[in-house]
């Protein structure tokens, strides 16, 4: 831990609070299970980050990594290219929402937004409609760290600091539903919150390139939900309008909202898709962006009408993540994943419904494999917990002394575990998180 303070600046942390609370190292992992030097162990509940879906130290993506390995760890993959990475792309073709149909690779989930975002506008250059240079992001929303991707997000915490060196976009209220009136359902609540949407596409349309959204799940925006008629209300109007769709399933792709990917449940195709987390199962660094033929082809001239995406990154398609991703795939072709989820989502809510009469928790949510339960001052009218109090940090600190990792963001505790996670390993869970919910709200 010493020698870790003395060279390290961690992500997403403000380093002197490890005068109080210090770093974990990690030995080794096994499953949902991340152990220490000290022989503690924490079961993984937020999938480290939410990339990982198969458990750690899984025995069958050990062993494509490896093989890979032997054979060729990396090859630039402009002029060149690598059976891992066609066999990769037809399978995401393949499994991705129909019309999506040529890859690009990135390396990681902000990356992919970048190139998104620059796919998009480029495409509308290369169609003569210059006028198109806006895009539009919902409240509350996150698309990670980068200048652009922080652009197009909308988190205050992450963003604020920032603001003058971003592009201007356009952000539009989020259909989350956290704020329905009590008897409103999710899908008339998402439905009304479209109506600001619409008229801003209807004005801006001339200068939108893209509408850009996080499908079903505001994951970093404290994981507020929404329901997928928005996002067929959203599609419907995109081709009315000329505007492309993207769909961030960075964070809810590979499962995670209980279908493969959370566009199905709207039963739409976004003209741009980000995939990355999940991708790998949580073993390296790599991120996909697909797309239609249509904006394909707006790209493919001779080389000197400058028309071609000349994006790049050093380490695209690397090998050893595109091993990491195929054996990903292959768990969810050989067992029936989606549907075994089904199950442990329902047991997932089962054990956390009861906190829906706690006192000072103000809504129990799930999509699928993800519940968040809000913690609220006051229950009657939501007011939240000052921020300061940093209520989510007591919850953190039960968990690490019973056996877990739990990472609320801000007063919202949630559930993300692995796909393995056992019924056995949620009553667990389920029993050091409502511990941990007590003590954090009993506190003054
Ligand atoms: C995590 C995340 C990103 C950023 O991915 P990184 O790999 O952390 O850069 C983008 N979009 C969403 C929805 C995410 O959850």
């Amino acid at each position: 831990m010493q020698r870790d303070l003395s060279v390290l600046w961690h992500p997403c942390t403000q380093m002197k609070d490890h005068e109080h609370w210090p770093v974990i190292p990690i030995k080794q992992g096994q499953g949902v299970w991340l152990e220490d030097f000290d022989g503690h162990r924490y079961l993984d509940s937020i999938s480290s980050w939410w990339v990982n879906l198969f458990g750690h130290n899984n025995p069958h993506i050990n062993t494509a990594i490896k093989q890979q390995l032997d054979q060729l760890e990396h090859v630039l993959l402009a002029g060149f290219t690598h059976e891992s990475v066609i066999r990769l792309s037809e399978h995401l073709v393949q499994l991705t929402p129909q019309g999506l149909e040529k890859c690009f690779y990135a390396d990681n989930g902000s990356s992919a937004i970048e190139a998104a975002l620059k796919m998009s506008f480029h495409y509308w250059q290369n169609c003569d409609q210059q006028q198109k240079n806006k895009f539009v992001c919902l409240s509350n929303s996150y698309h990670g760290e980068t200048l652009g991707a922080l652009s197009v997000g909308d988190v205050a915490l992450y963003k604020q600091t920032y603001q003058p060196l971003l592009l201007e976009t356009v952000t539009v209220t989020s259909p989350d539903c956290f704020n329905r009136e009590s008897g409103e359902s999710w899908e008339a609540y998402s439905l009304k919150q479209f109506t600001v949407m619409e008229k801003t596409l209807a004005e801006q349309a001339e200068q939108i390139c893209a509408v850009i959204v996080e499908p079903l799940v505001q994951c970093a925006g404290s994981m507020r939900m929404y329901h997928p008629a928005y996002l067929s209300k959203l599609r419907q109007t995109c081709d009315r309008y000329n505007i492309h769709l993207i769909a961030d399933e960075v964070a809810v792709g590979f499962g995670r909202t209980g279908t493969l990917f959370a566009c199905e449940q709207a039963k739409i195709t976004p003209d741009i898709l980000c995939l990355s987390k999940g991708l790998t199962g949580g073993y390296l660094p790599l991120a996909a962006v697909l797309t239609t033929d249509t904006i394909y082809q707006a790209f493919y001239d001779d080389y000197t009408t400058l028309r071609a995406f000349l994006h790049s990154h050093s380490y695209t398609g690397n090998p050893l993540g595109c091993a990491a991703a195929l054996a990903t795939i292959d768990l969810f072709k050989n067992t029936d994943v989606i549907g075994k989820n089904r199950h442990l989502s329902q047991y997932l809510w089962q054990k956390a419904e009861p906190l829906q009469d706690h006192p000072h928790v103000a809504e129990v949510r799930q999509h699928g494999m993800i519940v968040a339960i809000e913690m609220v001052q006051n229950k009657a009218n939501k007011t939240p917990y000052p921020w300061q109090e940093r209520r989510g940090l007591t919850v953190y600190q039960h968990g690490l002394q019973n056996e877990m990792l739990l990472r609320p963001l801000g007063n919202v505790v949630y559930w993300m575990p692995p796909y393995i996670i056992t019924e056995e390993q949620i009553d667990h869970l389920a029993t050091v998180t409502i511990e941990g919910i007590h003590a954090a709200t009993q506190a003054a």
